[in-house]
């Protein structure tokens, strides 16, 4: 579903990720875990469209991300071409991000109706459903500022799903929460997650990524340094640097 073949990016002079090479199965919950500043909302804006790469090559369900081959050459693609390509990928951030303006039914409608021009009773439909798949059938017509940080984002993840996508991203989305909080929104991500949903979750959660990944990366210095089965990683470290970071956080 995702495949990276030598991606480089930079900001100006700084060079931020430095040839990652990975690849995401169909149905696959993927964890990416690294220090910070290591590249990981770098690469998931990559996937996602918001950036485009220097070097090398990214695809997304086959398709190469933000630019056209022709022959040997690339060129890229227009603003309208990346909006297509971008309405089949969800993202969920750390920060909400609601419409501060529109109740939960109203964020998770938006852009069905605005974007595929769905109409608003087919829309509000669906929304409601997703609402109570998350768990807040009962709170559709409250605004975000009734609503808990979790209940927030849960709402995020069904804003998320109303477009149907074929690929979820995740960035750090419970790193916001209240801990108690944090529970509610994991569980949301395991029933996706069971629902046969590609996912690519950045994360500091590592039972999440040990009970629910399917395949854990550990990324730092833009270089992916050490990859493979969740529990093989995090209870068996291969290399310094993971060890080092994962004494850190678990
Ligand atoms: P964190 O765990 O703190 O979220 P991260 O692994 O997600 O870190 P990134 O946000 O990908 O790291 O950032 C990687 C590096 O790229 C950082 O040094 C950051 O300062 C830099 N960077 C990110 N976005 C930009 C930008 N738009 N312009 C310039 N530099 C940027
Ligand atoms: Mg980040």
């Amino acid at each position: 579903m995702v495949k990276a073949e030598g991606v480089h990016k930079s900001y100006g002079a700084a060079h931020i990720l430095k040839g990652i090479d990975l690849e995401v199965a169909p149905g696959e919950v993927f964890c990416l875990i690294g220090p910070s500043g290591s590249g990981k909302s770098t690469f998931l804006r990559c996937i996602n469209h918001l950036e485009k790469v220097n070097a090398g090559r990214l695809y997304v369900d086959g398709e190469l991300v933000g630019y056209r081959q022709k022959g040997d050459r690339l060129y890229e693609l227009k603003d309208g071409e990346v909006a297509l390509k971008r309405r089949d990928i969800g993202m969920v951030f750390q920060r909400f991000n609601l419409f501060p303006h529109m109740t939960a039914v109203e964020n998770v409608m938006e852009a069905p109706v605005q974007v595929k021009r769905e109409t608003r009773a087919v829309a509000r439909e669906r929304a409601l459903k997703l609402l109570d798949r998350v768990g807040l059938a009962d709170r559709a017509g409250h605004y975000p500022s009734q609503l808990s940080g979790g209940q927030q984002q849960r709402v995020a993840i069904a804003r998320a799903l109303a477009m149907e996508p074929k690929l979820m991203l995740f960035d750090e989305p419970t790193s916001a929460l209240d801990p108690e909080l944090v529970g509610d929104v994991l569980d949301v991500m395991r029933d996706l997650a069971e629902s046969g949903m590609t996912m690519v979750v950045v994360t500091h959660e590592m039972g999440f990524a040990r009970e629910v990944g399917d395949s854990l990366v550990f990324m730092d210095g833009g270089v992916v340094v050490e990859s493979g089965n969740p529990r093989d990683v995090l209870t068996n470290p291969q290399h310094d640097r993971t060890k080092a970071f994962l004494s850190k956080v678990l």
